[in-house]
């Protein structure tokens, strides 16, 4: 059996590091769109560093997608479900990917 709620706990903890995160990259973002440096080559540093927080931002808001669809799979009872295979997925495996959606065997290639 699964430990759901030591799991659910996981997953929520990561949301609110993920949320904390994501606020912040928003912040840097608005500092960004605001009256340029009239320095260039500072600019340039600054559009480059732009770059990098919005990748960032892209996944860490994947994963809070992904987190919030673990969170909806475990009310509706069908969290730690192989998607591909309907099997069991490890706990050791969910530990270390909470919102891992197919088991060891079935992760693709
Ligand atoms: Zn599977």
């Amino acid at each position: 059996m699964l430990n759901i709620v030591k799991l659910e706990q996981l997953l929520k903890k990561k949301k609110i590091e993920l949320l904390d995160r994501v606020k912040k990259l928003e912040k840097d973002k608005t500092r960004r769109d605001g009256p340029l440096d009239p320095d260039f080559e500072e600019q340039a540093t600054m559009l480059e560093n732009s770059e990098v927080v919005d990748q960032l931002d892209a996944l860490e808001r994947k994963e809070l997608l992904q987190i919030d669809a673990a969170l909806k799979r475990i009310k509706d009872k069908e969290y730690g479900l192989c998607q591909m295979c309907q099997a069991q997925i490890s706990e050791k495996r969910l530990l270390a990917l909470p919102y891992a959606t197919t088991c060891v065997n079935c992760v693709g290639p």
